[in-house]
Parts: structure tokens; C-alpha cells; sequence
């Protein structure tokens, strides 16, 4: 049933003045402060399928589900049970074991492009480490990045940042030299003759492109028709690799990933978020002469002493199964779409210019007029107005990014009737 909550926010105001006492701003990563809506964030107590719980007793319908990873709802029966059958035998050996490959066999089925793989601990680990093997392979050394698409913080990779980067206002952090950012190119989301021309300039010394396939960290951005085609074209013509950043896409918008959805072949992928179950793991993988690079097996350095982890690869293998299994993608694409009507006729009825943007169950409600192509486009929009109609929905019950520039994802456990009650709640914020 649909929660409605008072919204006391008393210990969880308490527990954030006391965090700031131990770490910068109070939170060990930076989105989860609240900083493009102002507020302090709530603390979480529980979460159950498609809920969170905070500290104050209140229940929220959950539209960030951990940034991803809760496709499936939060605590699953099965991917919990995995980990407690799994965290009884040894958390962690430095050694192989048996996992590891069973839930690799599982993501090389599933991706495309990937033929074998590594599994690290985050999603910023396997784009560094896809980058290094990139320039490795290559004996090259400029990547093309796109402005507003986030790859972790990877020093090379943070400019231009989406994501709380961009949210902050700080899409260039202090402390990433000239030096290491000198050879990252980057350019324009969605922009094929930029591209092209980068290629004619550079060619022969780009080691690789990195992109997401579908940009969720300025808000959701799809590719628009010839972009990852042409990406793909002018990388195999010039020797450079493809790598598609999917932490965030894969396993969410398909099966797949968006490889799959949009038949473009990427040379590597990354991984990370649903891949993990909701512990921490990334992957990176593809071609397997490129693979190979990677030590022991070639010369590319990459380790890692928790690296395919009993509890994480335990978890991985139990949300794949389910995946594989119960196959939520119809059911997500069926809400998704009753969702993005729904709010896009909240916005119209309140007489707000907006659009609602989304592939599969990773959506965007921009305050803007028009289409969100690019950076440029999407820093046009109305922040304010995003940030109210955050703190009406968290009134409502109704837990949304905290900002205009991070996707909203929700889960095969989000009912219709939630979805219906997070459209009325909608009607009545964006009306007020
Ligand atoms: N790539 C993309 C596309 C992401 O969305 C993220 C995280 N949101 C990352 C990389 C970094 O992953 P992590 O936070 O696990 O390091």
C-alpha cells in the first residue's frame, strides 16, 4: 500500500550534523548530501522491495534504488539468502574460486561484446582500468570523453563530469593535474561532426572513446539516431577501442545492456551497480585479444586484493539468475511508459514546459523546453523548480534523485498502483 508520511525529520537531521563531525559533508559519497536541493539528506534504517525506511519512521516509494542497482527491490529473498548462505563460509580468501566463473559464464552470455572479463570492486575501477588497457593496447595515448557522461572518478575522466560533479557546480575537481587530464578530449554528447573532426585532427593518437551508451548522470540522455554508429565506425577505422561505460545501463535498459538494445558492438564494457546485487563490484570485459592484454595474461597491470569477492560474486550470480529467471524487462518497459505518461501530464495540467526523457525504467523529468541532447541543453534547465518539486514529492512520500541531473530508476517490485500513486502525488506538487 501506499505510504503517506508526516515527514519528521528530527534524528535524521541529528545523525547528519552528527556525520559532518567525521566526514567531509557528512556522507561518504557526494550525491547522497542533497546539495543541488538544498536540505539535509535523510538517513536510511531499512529497505524493503520497492520502500526505504528512514530513521525517523518515515517510508518513502524509492525512485533511485541505490543509483541502480535495486532492479529487482531492495533485500530480494533470493540474492539475501545467496549472501548468507555464501558469508557463512569466509568473506574473503585471495584465491580463486568456483564463483567467479559461473557469474563471468552469466555476463559473457548476457553482453554482446564481451567474450572474457575482470571483476574489481567498482564501477570507477573497471573504467580505469578499461582506459589503461586501451592505451596499452594501443600504444596510444588521447581518450575522447563527452561533457555531462560520469565514469567514476577516475582522474583522467573527471572533466567535464556529470553526476554530483556536475550537480556541485564542479565539473573540474582541484587535484587532477594538466598533466593526467592533457591527453582526455572532451566533447559534446550526441554531437557526430565534432566527432568526425576530432577523429581527422587526432586520429592516429586516440587510444579509445568512452561513453555511456545512454547518459543517465546528466539526467537520462538517449543517443540520438547515428551517434554510437558513428562512433563505432570511426573507432574501428582508426584502431581506436570502443569501450562503453554500462554501470549504469547494463542490465537495466535490457538483458543485454544498450549494446543489445541499440545492436552497436562496443571492443570493452564496463559494468558495475546491478552486476554487484548491491554489493561492490564492477566489471570491465570484451574482446578477448584485447583481454588478454591484461596481466598475467599480457602486460597491462590490474589487481585487486577483494577483487571477485565470495559475498559480491555470490549476490552477482544470485541477481543474474533472477534476471535470467523472471525476465522484469516487459513489466519495467510497461511502467516506465504509464510512469513518463503520467508525469508529462502532471507538468502539462500545472502548465509547466518540460520533458520527460527515458530508455526502459531510467527516466528523467526535465523543467525544460526543449529536448536534452547535450551538457549545454541540460544545464538550461530549471534547477529551482527541480528542487521544489523534490521536496514536494519527499513530502508526498516519494523518494526522487536529488537532482535535475541524476536519472530516476525503479524496480520490478514497484507495483501499478505505486506508480499511480507517485503520478497523483505529482498532479498535486507540480500543480502547487
Ligand atoms: N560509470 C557510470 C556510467 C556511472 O553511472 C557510475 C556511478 N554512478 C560510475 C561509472 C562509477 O561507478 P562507482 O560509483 O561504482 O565507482
Amino acid at each position: 500500500k501506499a505510504p503517506t508520511v508526516p515527514f519528521n525529520q528530527e534524528r535524521s537531521q541529528a545523525a547528519f550534523d552528527r556525520a559532518c563531525e567525521f566526514m567531509p559533508g557528512g556522507v561518504n559519497s557526494p550525491a547522497r548530501a542533497f546539495g543541488a536541493v538544498g536540505g539535509k539528506p535523510l538517513f536510511i534504517e531499512r529497505a524493503d522491495g520497492p520502500f526505504l525506511f528512514d530513521i525517523d519512521g518515515n517510508q518513502f516509494v524509492d525512485f533511485i534504488g541505490s543509483w541502480g542497482p535495486m532492479i529487482m527491490g531492495h533485500a530480494h529473498p533470493k540474492v539475501v539468502a545467496a549472501i548468507q548462505e555464501a558469508v557463512a563460509k569466509g568473506t574473503s580468501y585471495g584465491a580463486p574460486t568456483e564463483r567467479e566463473s559461473q557469474l563471468a559464464e552469466l555476463i559473457t552470455e548476457a553482453v554482446p561484446s564481451i567474450e572474457k572479463l575482470r571483476l574489481v570492486n567498482s564501477g570507477t575501477e573497471a573504467t580505469m582500468s578499461a582506459i589503461r588497457l586501451a592505451r596499452g593496447a594501443t600504444g596510444r595515448d588521447k581518450v575522447i570523453k563527452f561533457s555531462g557522461n560520469y565514469h567514476g572518478h577516475v582522474d583522467s575522466l573527471l572533466v567535464s563530469a556529470g553526476s554530483a560533479a556536475a550537480s556541485l557546480g564542479v565539473p573540474d575537481s582541484p587535484g587532477v593535474t594538466k598533466g593526467t587530464s592533457s591527453d582526455t578530449i572532451v566533447l559534446e554528447y550526441n554531437d557526430v561532426a565534432a566527432l568526425q573532426s576530432c577523429f581527422a585532427e587526432y586520429g592516429d593518437q586516440l587510444a579509445c572513446i568512452i561513453l555511456e551508451p545512454v547518459v543517465g548522470n546528466m539526467g537520462c540522455v538517449p543517443p540520438q539516431p547515428g551517434f554510437l554508429q558513428a562512433a563505432r565506425e570511426l573507432c574501428t577505422k582508426s584502431g581506436a577501442v570502443l569501450i562503453f561505460d554500462e554501470v549504469m545501463t547494463g542490465f537495466r535498459v535490457a538483458w543485454g545492456g544498450a549494446q543489445s538494445l541499440y545492436g552497436i558492438t562496443p571492443d570493452l564494457t564496463t559494468l558495475g551497480k546491478i552486476v554487484g546485487g548491491g554489493l561492490p563490484m564492477g566489471v570491465y570485459g570484451g574482446r578477448k585479444d584485447l583481454m588478454d592484454h591484461v596481466m598475467p595474461a599480457g602486460k597491462v597491470y590490474q589487481a585487486g586484493t577483494l577483487s571477485g569477492n565470495p559475498l559480491a560474486t555470490a549476490a552477482g550470480v544470485a541477481m543474474m539468475q533472477l534476471l535470467k529467471e523472471e525476465s522484469p524487462y516487459a513489466y519495467l518497459e510497461q511502467q516506465a511508459e504509464r510512469l513518463a505518461q503520467g508525469l508529462s501530464a502532471a507538468a502539462t495540467a500545472a502548465g509547466l514546459p518540460h520533458q520527460v526523457q527515458r530508455v526502459g525504467s531510467m527516466m528523467t523529468l526535465f523543467f525544460s523546453e526543449q529536448p536534452v541532447l547535450s551538457w549545454t541543453q541540460a544545464n538550461e534547465c530549471h534547477r529551482e523548480r527541480y528542487a521544489e518539486y523534490f521536496w514536494g514529492m519527499m513530502r508526498a512520500g516519494i523518494y526522487l534523485p536529488c537532482s535535475q541531473f541524476e536519472a530516476l530508476f525503479f524496480s520490478s517490485m514497484h507495483t501499478p498502483e505505486l506508480m499511480d500513486h507517485t503520478i497523483d502525488a505529482a498532479h498535486t506538487v507540480l500543480g502547487a
